[in-house]
């Protein structure tokens, strides 16, 4: 059988208790995974590469020794469907929450399909109490100085209160 490599890719900015329990449920899928942590200059990310790698990889530590799944952490600038190549993943995680997620994905596979139609992606729902978290609501609410720390892990949510206690 061939080994199944999954992908998880993202913007990180900041890893989220959302995200966190898209990877828990991805580790039962597959031999090994991979966080593809994207550079996403677009998006003008609050969290610098460094930043996301490292929140990404603290939790990451925990979740492999639970599940025993290899867990790999890493940054990439190039076009996902060929980080995918480099990796030789099988299978690209995604995380579905609302409707609104659903068009933008929608298109996404229809794209990475037409690059490359030996990889699945795969689309997986958190738990309904972290499925409405957003890394952009919870900078939001940091910045106005709202309670956090339900939607992210404790090593985040100190990140974030440091990042909007200096501005
Ligand atoms: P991107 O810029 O690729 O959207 P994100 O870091 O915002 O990066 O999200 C990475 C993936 O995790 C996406 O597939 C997104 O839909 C999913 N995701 C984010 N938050 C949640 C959540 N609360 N529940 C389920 N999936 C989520």
């Amino acid at each position: 059988m061939t080994k199944l490599i999954g992908l998880y890719p993202g913007t990180f900015d900041p890893l989220t208790m959302g995200h966190v329990d898209i990877v828990e449920r991805a580790v039962k899928l597959v031999d090994e995974l991979v966080i593809g942590v994207a550079i996403n200059r677009d998006k003008g990310p609050l969290f610098t590469l460094e930043e996301r790698v490292t929140m990404v990889e603290q939790e990451m530590a925990r979740i492999s020794k639970a599940s025993g799944v290899p867990i790999k952490v890493a940054p990439f600038e190039i076009l996902l469907m060929q980080f995918a190549e480099e990796i030789e993943a099988n299978i690209i995680i995604r995380g579905l929450r609302a409707v609104s997620d659903f068009e933008y994905e929608y298109q996404m596979v229809g794209m990475n399909q037409a690059l490359n139609d030996d990889i699945e992606t795969v689309f997986l729902m958190a738990d309904a109490r972290y499925q409405s978290i957003a890394s952009r609501l919870v900078k939001e609410i940091a910045r106005l100085g709202g309670g956090i720390d339900s939607f992210v892990p404790s090593h985040v949510a100190m990140q974030l209160k440091a990042k909007f206690a200096r501005q």
